[in-house]
């Protein structure tokens, strides 16, 4: 029989890049989805025409417990997050319940539905957990690269809500026996990224600018270093740590940090344009605390998963840009709001 997963943030950009991944390995795919006529559920449709969906919100414990005993996943992603950094500082109480009590109802209602106690522990067989981890749990580094042991002093409400959701994790593994895992996932970009994150908003700005439908890209901080990598990479990790024969914390990233001005430089040079005759910078879209600097040492998931990361940075940035070339050409844009740092 086929394995079955259950994903939340199936609308997110991981969780398309995942069902499809899972749907490609024989798995049945199961996505959470929440509210009413939610716009983006119209795309999983369109995208993921196998996966099917059941309703619920990371918000409502009952809701949680109702989907998990419908499909009775043998693997249940953790995907759903407010994932905007800024967004956080903005909604520091939504981030908090979403992202990290968020973690917390979807593990009880693992828990709940698997009968599993402190004393009686999780017998083989029961439902495997995949959490969501971020690199921003690390902000202010005291090393790097950053290894699975490297302490945390997130720098955003988002950081901490991660932090919780992490420690949270690793508690139910220790408390009750669960195979359940974080992922602690370095920046990740595709086509498929949110409008709002640098990468996507520098490859929007840039087909923009190339059509002539724009004459400046406004950024924060381009002295900011990210390690980016391929959200396509970064999912089969994810499957991968939740296959393995045992249940650990891996960092997944490429290894490779670059600073926004170089990205800039990249993303305007694939579109054979220089950068610094439309770039302006914006001290209003600096962050109230910023992390500096994030790069991964991912010699745990390359020795112990077999996980190497395919697309280079200069790919990546010139897939974004041919991609979003090609969508604004064909008429499609999906906005931004040029607000938000
Ligand atoms: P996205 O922002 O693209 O997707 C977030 C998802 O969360 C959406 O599907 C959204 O659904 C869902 N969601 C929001 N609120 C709720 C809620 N109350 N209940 C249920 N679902 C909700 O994120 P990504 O795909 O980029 O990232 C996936 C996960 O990985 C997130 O947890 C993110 O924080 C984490 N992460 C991402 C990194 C990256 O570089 N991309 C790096 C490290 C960690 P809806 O359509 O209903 O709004
Ligand atoms: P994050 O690492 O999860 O916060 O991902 P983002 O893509 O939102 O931001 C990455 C880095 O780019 C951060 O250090 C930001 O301060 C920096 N940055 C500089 N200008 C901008 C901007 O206009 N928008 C965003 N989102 N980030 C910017």
């Amino acid at each position: 029989m086929a394995k079955r997963a259950l994903l939340t943030g199936i609308t997110g950009q991981d969780g398309s890049y995942l069902a499809e991944h899972l749907l490609g390995a024989g798995y049945e795919v199961w996505g959470l989805v929440r509210g009413q006529a939610n716009p983006r559920v119209s795309r999983v449709r369109t995208l993921l025409q196998d996966v099917r969906l059941v309703r619920g919100d990371l918000l409502d414990q009952g809701s949680l417990i109702s989907a998990v005993e419908k499909v009775q996943p043998d693997e249940v992603y953790n995907l759903g997050a407010i994932s905007f950094v800024p967004m956080s500082w903005e909604q520091a109480e939504l981030t908090a319940e979403v992202t990290g009590m968020g973690v917390l109802r979807m593990l009880e209602a693992i828990r709940v539905c698997s009968g599993i106690t402190a004393s009686r522990g999780t017998a083989a067989g029961q439902t495997r957990f995949y959490q969501a981890s971020s690199s921003e749990m690390f902000g202010q580094v005291r090393e790097t690269p950053q290894t699975e042991r490297t302490p945390f002093h997130p720098r955003s409400p988002y950081g901490v809500a991660k932090a919780y959701g992490h420690f949270l994790t690793q508690n139910y593994r220790e408390s009750y026996g669960m195979f359940a895992v974080s992922g602690i996932l370095f920046n990740h970009e595709s086509p498929r990224r949110g409008a709002e994150f640098v990468t996507r908003k520098v490859s929007l700005g840039v087909a923009r600018i190339k059509l002539g439908r724009s004459r400046e890209l406004r950024l924060g901080n381009l002295e900011a270093r990210r390690d980016w990598g391929f959200a396509g990479d970064f999912v089969r990790a994810m499957h991968l740590m939740l296959t393995a024969g045992e249940p650990e914390d891996y960092v997944i990233g490429t290894g490779r940090t670059h600073s926004v001005r170089e990205l800039v430089e990249a993303a305007f040079g694939a579109a054979g344009l220089d950068w610094e005759r439309y770039v302006v910078t914006d001290p209003g879209l600096h962050r109230p605390a910023e992390v500096d600097l994030l790069c991964a040492d991912p010699k745990k998931a390359r020795t112990q998963l077999g996980w190497e990361p395919t697309v280079s940075f200069e790919d990546l940035v010139a897939m974004m840009v041919e991609s979003d070339l090609r969508l604004l050409a064909g008429g499609g844009d999906p906005g931004q709001d040029s607000s938000w740092p």
